[in-house]
């Protein structure tokens, strides 16, 4: 077994959205920049496979645009959903002042490739995967790199600045020592597909009614259905038994009866635990927390990537003329934090206040439900729907690229 060691000016552990956005930015600035993906691909446990508009304002912003929308994927215009018998338009993201007015859906694979085909331009751009960070290295008071097992035998990677955006599970971030606090959940999301039919409705759709939210994205040929629960409670629908689980579902969504046979056993369902919380302070001397490793987000509003993007932006932004000059101080990683805090916290704040008042609630319910009235006030008006279909599509405070590209 090899020890092998590498020096660079940034190492990234964790190649998600956050990881190889920051990447792809700081190798087109011209930074030696070390990524650490611990799986053999990006083929990983699903993540959200949207793309929002202000990803794609990046990505025109980068250049790649046209290149990047030749993938295949799908373009959602407007978000619908019905509560009871109610069915309404809730957002509509024709408003946007971005290049592209709709939500891209491409599996988050074939996004990460994509990223990764750009990053590989630049020759200070390394990505190893099957590279499991599993400690730092600590000196001084500093973080001065990370430690990582690989199948060829450990790896050292010393460097100037160490970014942890390895998830919400991150390993850095418990390293590190930093703290988090647990804003809570009281959802966990049943995962599923269902093949889709040309007869089906068009769009991406949520269905709540008494104690049930299905929320189903088109996918081309399938749905991918999310099935959300109260928190802890897949144990107890197992129990139920899955022929009444499929009928649920059917129950929701009729048009799907003829297919939820589909759901063969319980193997064809995956249990995504969700969880909200934020670090109170991202940074110490060398090491960053970006994305979900600073704050991992709700699939409320699918921001959760986003967001994570975004960090990457505004980190790139501020990190980089300091890494070409020779070093970050712990004022630079502070002015990361409190560029991106507060559309994290609001973001969260929204998402929280969703999950208790409005998820929560309904998860308990047992009667037949009706739409509250800011809900009946979007589908009575087309132009308030622009105003989720800004908070979904471009968030608060948007990052834009500010820095050249060096080659
Ligand atoms: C049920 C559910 C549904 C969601 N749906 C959506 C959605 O539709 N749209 C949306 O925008 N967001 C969604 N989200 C949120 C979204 O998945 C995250 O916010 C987003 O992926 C965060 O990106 P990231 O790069 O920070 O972290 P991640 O995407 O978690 O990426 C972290 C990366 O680090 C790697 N890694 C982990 N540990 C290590 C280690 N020790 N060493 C090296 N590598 C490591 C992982 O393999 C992974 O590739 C959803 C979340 C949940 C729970």
């Amino acid at each position: 077994m090899d020890i092998r060691e590498v020096s660079v000016r940034c190492c990234i552990a964790g190649g998600g959205p956050a990881g190889m956005m920051l990447g792809l930015l700081l190798a087109r600035a011209g930074i030696a920049v070390q990524v650490l993906e611990k799986h053999a691909d990006f083929l990983r446990d699903f993540r959200g496979d949207t793309i929002h508009p202000s990803t794609l304002e990046v990505m025109h912003e980068l250049g790649v645009l046209e290149e990047f929308l030749k993938r295949p994927h799908q373009e959602v215009r407007t978000i619908g959903g019905q509560i009871g018998d109610v069915f309404l338009q809730l957002a509509d993201f024709a408003h946007l002042p971005t290049h592209c007015r709709f939500v891209a859906f491409m599996p988050q694979w074939d996004f990460l490739n994509f990223i990764e085909e750009q990053a590989k331009r630049y020759p200070g751009f390394r990505l190893e995967m099957e590279a499991e960070a599993t400690g730092l290295i600590e000196e001084g008071g500093r973080i001065r790199g990370v430690l990582a097992e690989t199948p060829q035998g450990s790896l050292t990677v010393r460097a100037d600045l160490v970014v942890g955006a390895d998830g919400r599970h991150s390993i850095v971030r418990e390293r590190s020592g930093l703290e988090s606090v647990d804003l809570g959940a009281p959802m966990d999301v049943l995962w599923m597909r269902l093949s889709r039919r040309p007869t089906d409705p068009e769009q991406t759709f949520g269905r709540i009614d008494a104690g049930r939210i299905l929320v189903m994205l088109d996918r081309g040929d399938y749905w991918q259905c999310a099935f959300v629960i109260p928190k802890g409670g897949f144990d107890q629908i197992r129990a139920g038994g899955l022929t009444n689980f499929r009928a649920e579902i059917a129950r929701l969504a009729p048009y799907l009866g003829d297919r939820v046979g589909e759901l063969a056993d319980w193997s064809d369902i995956r249990l995504l635990t969700v969880a909200v919380d934020r670090l109170r302070v991202w940074h110490r001397p060398g090491l960053l927390c970006i994305g979900d490793a600073a704050h991992a987000m709700s699939p409320i509003g699918g921001v959760g990537i986003n967001l994570a993007i975004q960090d990457a932006v505004a980190a790139a932004n501020i990190l980089a003329p300091r890494l070409l000059k020779g070093g970050v101080t712990e004022d630079d990683l502070q002015r990361v934090q409190r560029r991106r805090e507060f559309p994290t916290r609001a973001t969260q704040r929204l998402q929280v206040f969703l999950q208790n008042r409005v998820i929560g609630q309904v998860l308990q319910s047992t009667g037949k439900l009706s739409p509250p009235l800011p809900i009946r006030l979007l589908g009575r008006w087309p132009w308030l729907r622009r105003i989720p279909a800004r908070l979904i599509g471009l968030g608060f405070r948007p990052e834009h690229v500010r820095l050249p590209a060096t080659v």
